[in-house]
């Protein structure tokens, strides 16, 4: 004898009525393979077959489908078989004993008379029944629909629907006091136009199409959704895959737990109980099952829905279940909203002060050219002075020449020739004042610092003659060109030589020049320097000079070279200052040269 583990797997063949692989189907097969699944003492293999008997019918088919399963299982010994629905039942009632005459059968998803009328044809057999009644689709129907007036009946004729045989005879709902309005085995058009315009007092009980009355097939659970699409009334289902899928609800087969129950059968048979002593049973496979969202849409009174009816798809509100992520979202959200918009109103304050700070020291560079050009008023009015004299002296000796008898023509254009010469030094002189005192607007333009270098020297040279001080310019054979503000670093270097003019005014004798320099480095920038052979800077007030209002002069501001910086950082430039090793101060700025001129 074979050990029970070298014993091969027994094998049940399912036998299916339908053709359908639909949810209804697919579900009542996972019920069965789960629970055959779970038997304890080993695995067990299952074929199923879809005899597609609703669809195809008469004695040749079913000798085919005979000869077929003949075949197909010659070599694959069944231990058991359970068909499922009532037709399926008939064909193994007829072939049993041809095809699987040991195999015991066990059957599900039959009504009570087709199960007691063909259990008797089959020598081992049992199974569980299904019976639907129109008595649990009313009530469904009149939960929904409370003055519930009238019923329309769908599906397929209903004698030729086992399950819903019995509801042929409409006695039923017309002792119950409802008008039926009967829709069974109509054209699909027909019906769809039907289900449209239903009383406002009415609900449909939905049985089931496979067929249409113009002969077309469906699978049911694409006729339902047809239907429920255009229906305007609610849809009392009677299977639970339709509850979801546009039905309202009602008491429902529910096909997981069908195939559970028949597998549950077939194990004890298979564990060796004797299918005599399994009696033919009922099926617990129904129970009211409602969709919320049709519920709302009836308006339904869930109180009045029949007790422990299970209420489907009631997916909370987005807040209910998810409250506390969303406060916290919305924390989250708002702290940075709140945070960004802190940040930008920092920015735009900046900003503000920027534009502030910027016009502040467009206003002092002014006052402070203004000063300096006060100080410089003396010295340029003497200036002035030269060239208009001369031009006064070279009028009147014109006037001379004219009034004699031979004027001499040649001396006077040379006479002319000096006064236009005089004309243009005054107004050179004029111009220049003017440039310098112009208010700022801020002007970006590529500037030759050789020739702001060489403006600012003349402008201060009838000072420096004054003071008894040379003037020196050595400037770089490149012509070193930068971008920015021509007023603003003119007056960086006017504000430099003047400070250097004004550093001998206490000294006495020695050596008295002041040297501007520019110098083009490699390192594409330009140094700008002014150095002198004055006292120098006391080596702690180094860093002091740089600050506002810093002065050691009678009359000084000290703003000059507290603006320097500033003007000279925002050209993307730094000013230092150090005395030179032999005496004196050497103030030095760079700047970043023109692009197109580096190198
Ligand atoms: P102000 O010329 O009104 O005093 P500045 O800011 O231009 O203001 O100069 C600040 C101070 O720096 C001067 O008062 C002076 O003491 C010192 N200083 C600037 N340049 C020189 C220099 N070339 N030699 C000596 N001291 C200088």
């Amino acid at each position: 004898m074979l050990a029970a583990a070298e014993l091969p797997a027994p094998a049940i063949l399912v036998l299916e009525q339908s053709d359908e692989r639909g949810p209804f189907d697919t579900d009542v097969v996972a019920g069965l393979r789960t629970t055959i699944n779970t038997r304890p003492i080993g695995p067990v293999t299952i074929y199923v077959e879809n005899l597609n008997l609703d669809r195809f019918a008469g004695a040749a088919y079913e000798r085919s489908l005979q000869g077929h399963l003949l075949v197909k299982y010659e070599d694959r010994p069944i231990a058991l078989i359970i068909a499922l629905g009532p037709m399926a039942l008939e064909y193994v009632s007829r072939w049993h004993a041809l095809l699987w005459p040991k195999a015991p059968v066990v059957f599900g998803l039959v009504d009570e008379q087709t199960a007691t009328r063909l259990a008797n044809n089959i020598q081992d057999s049992t199974g569980r029944t299904l019976q639907l009644s129109f008595a649990d689709m009313i009530t469904a129907a009149r939960s929904i629909v409370p003055g519930l007036g009238e019923v329309a009946i769908l599906g397929d004729p209903l004698d030729k629907q086992p399950l819903f045989k019995h509801f042929a005879d409409q006695k039923l709902p017309k002792l119950m006091g409802l008008n039926v309005i009967d829709l069974t085995g109509m054209p699909m058009n027909d019906l769809l136009a039907r289900v449209a315009v239903l009383p406002s007092d009415s609900a449909i009980l939905f049985t089931s199409i496979k067929s249409d009355g113009s002969g077309t097939f469906y699978a049911p659970v694409d006729a339902f959704s047809f239907i429920a699409a255009k229906a305007n009334r609610p849809i009392i289902v009677a299977v639970e895959t339709f509850v979801g899928r546009g039905g309202t609800g009602g008491f429902v087969v529910i096909p997981f737990r069908v195939g559970a129950e028949v597998a549950q059968l077939a194990l004890e048979v298979l564990n060796g109980k004797s299918i005599s002593n399994i009696p033919i049973s009922k099926s617990n496979a129904t129970k009211f099952i409602f969709d919320s969202g049709e519920l709302q849409r009836w308006n339904v009174d869930n109180s009045l829905l029949p007790r422990e009816s299970e209420i489907r798809f009631n997916t909370p509100t987005l807040w209910k279940q998810y409250w506390w992520q969303i406060t916290l979202v919305g924390m989250v959200i708002v702290f940075q909203a709140t945070l960004i918009a802190g940040v930008l109103i920092e920015h735009r304050r900046r900003r503000v002060a920027e534009l502030q700070a910027r016009q502040q020291i467009l206003e002092i560079a002014h006052m402070n050219r203004h000063a300096t050009a006060g100080e410089l008023s003396a010295t340029i009015t003497h200036e002035l002075f030269q060239p208009l004299t001369a031009i006064l002296s070279n009028a009147e000796a014109a006037e001379l020449i004219v009034n004699s008898p031979s004027p001499d023509i040649a001396e006077i254009r040379n006479i002319v020739a000096d006064i236009k010469r005089d004309d243009r030094r005054a107004a050179g002189i004029i111009t220049r004042m003017r440039d310098l005192l112009k208010k700022d607007t801020t002007k970006t333009q590529e500037i030759d610092l050789n020739e702001t270098l060489a403006e600012v020297f003349s402008l201060l040279l009838p000072q420096a003659v004054a003071c008894n001080v040379s003037f020196v310019t050595k400037l770089s054979p490149e012509r070193p060109r930068v971008i920015g503000d021509r007023v603003q670093l003119q007056q960086v270097i006017l504000n430099l030589v003047a400070n250097s003019l004004d550093a001998f005014e206490e000294v006495i004798g020695g050596q008295r020049q002041v040297t501007g320099y520019t110098i083009q480095f490699g390192d594409n920038r330009v140094h700008v320097c002014i150095t002198d052979t004055g006292p120098g800077i006391l080596n702690s007030k180094l860093c002091k000079i740089f600050e506002s209002f810093y002065t050691t002069k009678k009359t000084g501001m000290g703003m000059g070279l507290s603006i320097s910086p500033k003007i000279i950082e925002s050209h993307g430039g730094q000013i230092r200052a150090a005395n030179r090793p032999g005496g004196g101060a050497e103030f030095r700025f760079s700047l970043p040269l023109a692009p197109e001129t580096r190198e």
